[in-house]
């Protein structure tokens, strides 16, 4: 039973940040603007900001939330810390890091592929996934190789099943319009695309996905979840991440 209570908070045009909370503890998933993150805290103060990658539209909020709480930590990637591209970066993580926050333990994964410093944040059944795994989809390819990316994405659906995914944007819709348009009749994803269509035209939010969702409709790891090993798996994956691009 997980005593972490997760609220997506829409910002800019597709991103969401998050808001994590224990009874003692709060932390910022990517803030990608400041204001939306502040209504949503309900003045509430948090402590930790957690930093998938360094990408404007995941920091941007950051200079502002620490200008009105100077005690945030700031987590990002060991990799974004050198670099000096994460603003006030205070903690540096590397793959298999664990971080303790609110009573909690926080399991670090290193997702190359979309970046070079991208992060995983697990814990208590929960992963926050950036810009590395999207809802029926993946990110673009910006620093990293197919092989990376592969990797990285089934090192996330190797979580257990009932997972919850988080992920940086509400592209779901359009993953899964893609991956049926791409791969062909599919049941299980047609029926996802269903109940996507239905949440955002209540205006809901299609995050969280879970890791037996994403491995039954993911057309990105398709192949790949069926032959992890092989040259197809790579083949497959690149194949489907270039048609996307243009999509
Ligand atoms: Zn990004």
């Amino acid at each position: 039973m997980s005593t972490l209570r997760i609220t997506p908070i829409p910002c800019l045009k597709d991103n969401y940040a998050y808001l994590v909370e224990t009874p003692d503890a709060c932390a910022v998933v990517d803030p990608s603007e400041a204001a939306p993150v502040i209504e949503a805290l309900g003045g509430r103060q948090p402590n930790a900001l957690w930093l998938t990658h360094h990408h404007w539209d995941h920091v941007g909020g950051i200079e502002a939330l620490c200008a009105r709480y100077p005690e945030l930590e700031v987590w990002g990637s060991a990799v974004d810390a050198q670099l000096r591209r994460i603003p006030k970066q205070t903690r540096a993580f590397e793959h298999g890091d664990q971080a303790r926050w609110g009573g909690h333990t926080i399991d670090i994964l290193h997702t190359p592929g979309h970046t070079k410093g991208a992060l995983v944040y697990v814990t208590d059944g929960h992963a926050f996934t950036g810009d590395t795994l999207f809802g029926g989809g993946c990110g673009r390819l910006f620093e990293g190789t197919p092989e990376e990316m592969l990797a990285s994405l089934l090192a996330i659906l190797a979580l257990p099943p009932e997972t919850h995914l988080w992920f940086g944007h509400e592209y779901t819709v359009a993953n899964l319009r893609f991956a049926l348009s791409y791969g062909g009749h599919h049941p299980e994803t047609a029926q996802r695309l269903k109940d996507a269509e239905a949440l955002r035209q209540s205006q809901l939010p299609t995050t969280p996905s879970t890791v037996a969702s994403e491995r039954a409709t993911n057309i990105f790891v398709r192949d790949a979840l069926k032959r992890p090993h092989g040259p197809e798996a790579i083949a497959s994956f690149t194949a489907a991440r270039l048609a996307k691009n243009v999509a």
